[in-house]
């Protein structure tokens, strides 16, 4: 860490950051300038707010020079992780490699009927994974809810038949055992980002989970939410930008498309983005979803329904198929040129 001390700072207030430096198990480098005292902290192993040197008398500004979270850090593993699902009848299906994973779907599941349909659309379209809500976070408790239990079992099914993978979200730690039964990748909604207790248990199992940035979360925030899941050993995190909440209103959210390289850069793990919560507006989706290819996303997250117009939530933001179709053709012109396939 670096502490720049004010100018003029008495040989007090230095020697009570040294000691405080040295208290977190750093050795402390001094540089005396002819205006400032720079004290730099190497080898600390505590972990510290660096706000605490802020507010220390005559200390100007501190910086922490290491990242705090060290699993999720692109050093960790340099060459960046791929994390494979699947199997198990189904051909493995890679998300961090060459190929850009699609994955599509309704925002909840509603009947069998819609389920099927939206499976084979989805698979038509070249989608490798269906997504869709069993158990839906909605804002109003008295919007549709999901169909729980039923709804796994109905997606499953659908999936298996057109041999798609499922991805489905888990709002709290008593749907953990089922949604392992039933997806093959457990998502964790943009609400749940910072619910430690899930995060720590999503640690324990040896299912992949898709990480949704909050709607308020910063990248550093995202990063530490998923260093709670890799600290527990299950190393298949998948992140994923889905828009942020700013002072703009004509869109749902602001997708921030460029949170996409900064965390590529930051971090090992692959990325996603959904540009359907990213937006909340059907024709926003498709502009942003080549937009989130070309920056380097991984996979995309995208809501499709056969009748977006009497969907049970999300329709204004839900593809129509004909929408899907196209998009998907035009994924797969933009893909080479940024040396991916799809
Ligand atoms: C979803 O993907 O269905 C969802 C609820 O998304 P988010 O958590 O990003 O709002
Ligand atoms: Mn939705």
């Amino acid at each position: 860490m670096l502490v720049v001390m004010q100018e003029g700072a008495s040989e007090a207030q230095v020697q009570q950051v040294i000691d405080r430096m040295v208290q977190l198990g750093f050795n402390v480098h001094r540089s005396t300038g002819v205006v400032h005292t720079v004290l730099g902290g190497v080898g600390g192993k505590q972990e510290f707010d660096v706000a605490t040197f802020e507010v220390m008398e005559g200390v100007q500004e501190a910086h922490r020079i290491m990242s705090p979270y060290k699993l999720a850090n692109r050093t960790f593993r340099p060459g960046g992780t791929v994390v494979k699902i699947g199997g198990g009848g189904h051909p493995p299906v890679e998300i961090g490699g060459n190929q850009v994973v699609v994955m599509a779907g309704p925002c909840s599941v509603e009947t069998r009927d819609q389920i099927e349909r939206a499976a084979e659309i989805v698979a038509r379209g070249g989608a490798k994974i269906i997504r869709g809500g069993a158990f839906k976070p909605r804002t109003s408790p008295y919007s549709f809810q999901g169909l729980g239990e039923n709804g796994l079992e109905l997606m499953r099914a659908a999936a298996d038949r057109n041999g798609l993978l499922v991805v489905s979200e888990v709002m709290d730690l008593t749907q953990i055992p089922l949604l392992v039964q039933y997806a093959d990748i457990l998502q964790v909604g943009a609400r749940n980002m910072q619910n430690y207790n899930l995060l720590r248990e999503l640690g324990r199992i040896r299912k992949p989970v898709l990480l949704k940035r909050g709607i308020a979360a910063t990248i550093e925030e995202l990063l530490l939410s998923a260093e709670y899941i890799l600290a527990g050993g299950n190393y298949d995190v998948i992140l994923c930008e889905r828009g942020i909440r700013t002072f703009e209103n004509y869109t749902r959210n602001t997708m921030d498309i460029s949170a996409i390289p900064v965390v590529k850069k930051l971090s090992h793990l692959p990325i996603v983005a959904d540009p359907s919560h990213g937006t909340g507006r059907r024709d926003k989706v498709a502009p942003m979803a080549r937009a989130a290819l070309a920056a380097g996303a991984d996979g995309l997250l995208m809501e499709v329904h056969h009748d977006p117009d009497h969907a049970l939530s999300d329709g204004a933001q839900s593809l129509y198929p004909a929408q899907f179709e196209e998009l998907m053709g035009q994924l797969r012109m933009i893909a080479p040129a940024v040396g991916r396939s799809i």
